[in-house]
């Protein structure tokens, strides 16, 4: 079901958010941030920035023209340009995206909070998930919480200010006990709390699509992950294709879409553009973008963190190519980022998950909301009318 984003919570679709393991402290497993994956380019973190020579301006000069100027998206050979340019080009592209993002739509920032209602003993084998009951990680399986601890975490998530809460469930799909659940929560949670309310819970029937539209589910998160190429190297329980399905159910019933991506699996920067066109094709709402936290136990747990400079390249280039969304900061934001993540703010997104991790590892809802406030982002809520 998930797999963060609604702050890397769960995956099979969700967000995925770091939760409560022994790991208390990951950047002391990696002191030293490195690149992820295979690329074409050479590792930077140790290579000084250059200055871009004309071919390479020309083809950021490409970008902005056809954005800002004919409003078109890019297509896969401009994306690929893009992606292989030097990294002296990053601050270039992220001062790009912040202007298309500005442009396309507009200065505010969504605040959201998210819930694991239901956390753990999952079936599914996401190899970047700690909640799959297949692997030695140490998230122990709890039940649906009650009614009123879901609420108690709704309503500290509407005293931030937020305008989205999205629960989250570790499953592979929900069945009828759970999906009865949420049906009862859903309506009661916007009735209580005035919030759009969100729902992350795998692999849906069209069935299930239909009867959590009509219980007035505003988004369904169901993230794609990774490029179609590259999944069945980091799941095999379910099929990429299965993904695909349900966002388009989701669509059909007439939620806004949730659908993002993790990044740092070892997937290439070709298969990073893969996924790209793959999310223009699906054509969500909202594109949470979630860096691979390694869990130990997983079959992930001895990734190297993406490094800093590259998030906010790919950060850069997820704006870029998916102009008009909501592009939402997620999980492994912290120990990616570290002290850039302002500069990520910066670099095309506009909407962050505050409050309520199940981590040791966010910083406080009050230091990104006065980051925020530093960045001058005013913070509403911002819907697929964008
Ligand atoms: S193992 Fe389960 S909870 Fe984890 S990402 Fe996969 S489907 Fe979601």
């Amino acid at each position: 079901m998930l797999n963060a984003g609604v702050g890397a919570v769960p995956s099979s679709s969700h967000y995925r958010r770091p939760v409560p393991d022994a790991q208390e402290n990951p950047t002391e497993r990696h002191p030293i941030a490195l690149r992820s994956g295979p690329a074409t380019r050479p590792t930077t973190s140790d290579v000084p920035l250059g200055p871009l020579n004309a071919a390479q301006r020309a083809v950021l000069a490409a970008a902005e023209t056809a954005l800002l100027d004919e409003r078109r998206l890019l297509g896969s050979g401009e994306l690929h340009a893009l992606a292989a340019l030097p990294d002296g080009a990053v601050s270039s592209l992220a001062a790009l995206a912040h202007q298309v993002r500005l442009s396309w739509c507009g200065p505010s920032v969504e605040i959201e909070g998210i819930l694991s209602a239901k956390t753990g003993g999952c079936p599914e084998d996401c190899h970047f998930c700690s909640q799959s009951a297949r692997f030695g990680s140490s998230v122990k399986a709890t039940p649906f919480l009650d009614t009123t601890e879901v609420l108690k975490a709704a309503r500290e998530t509407a005293s931030l200010g937020a305008s989205e809460f999205c629960i989250v469930l570790a499953v592979r799909g929900p069945d009828d006990r759970l999906l009865a659940r949420i049906l009862e929560l859903v309506p009661l949670v916007q009735r209580e709390t005035g919030l759009n309310v969100a729902v992350s819970a795998g692999i849906l029937n069209n069935d299930q699509a239909r009867e959590l539209a009509q219980s007035g589910v505003h988004r369904y998160n169901h993230n794609l992950e990774t490029a179609r190429s590259f999944f069945p190297s980091v799941v095999t329980t379910h099929r990429w294709e299965e993904r695909v399905e349900t966002c388009r159910l989701v669509r059909r019933h007439g939620m806004e879409l949730c659908c993002g991506a993790l990044l740092g699996m070892g997937e290439s920067d070709a298969q990073r553009v893969e996924l790209l066109v793959e999310l223009q094709e699906v054509d969500p709402t909202e594109v949470p973008v979630n860096f691979l936290n390694p869990r130990p136990g997983t079959p992930l747990g001895d990734r190297p963190v993406v490094a800093a400079w590259e998030a906010l390249r790919w950060i850069a280039l997820f704006r870029l190519a998916l102009p008009g969304v909501i592009l939402r900061y997620a999980g492994g934001r912290e120990v990616t980022l570290r002290d850039l993540q302002a500069m990520g703010m910066a670099a095309g997104m506009n909407a962050l998950i505050v409050g309520n991790y199940l981590t040791t590892l966010g910083r406080s809802a009050s230091d990104d909301l006065r980051m925020l406030e530093d960045l001058r982002m005013p913070v509403s809520a911002l819907t697929g009318t964008l």
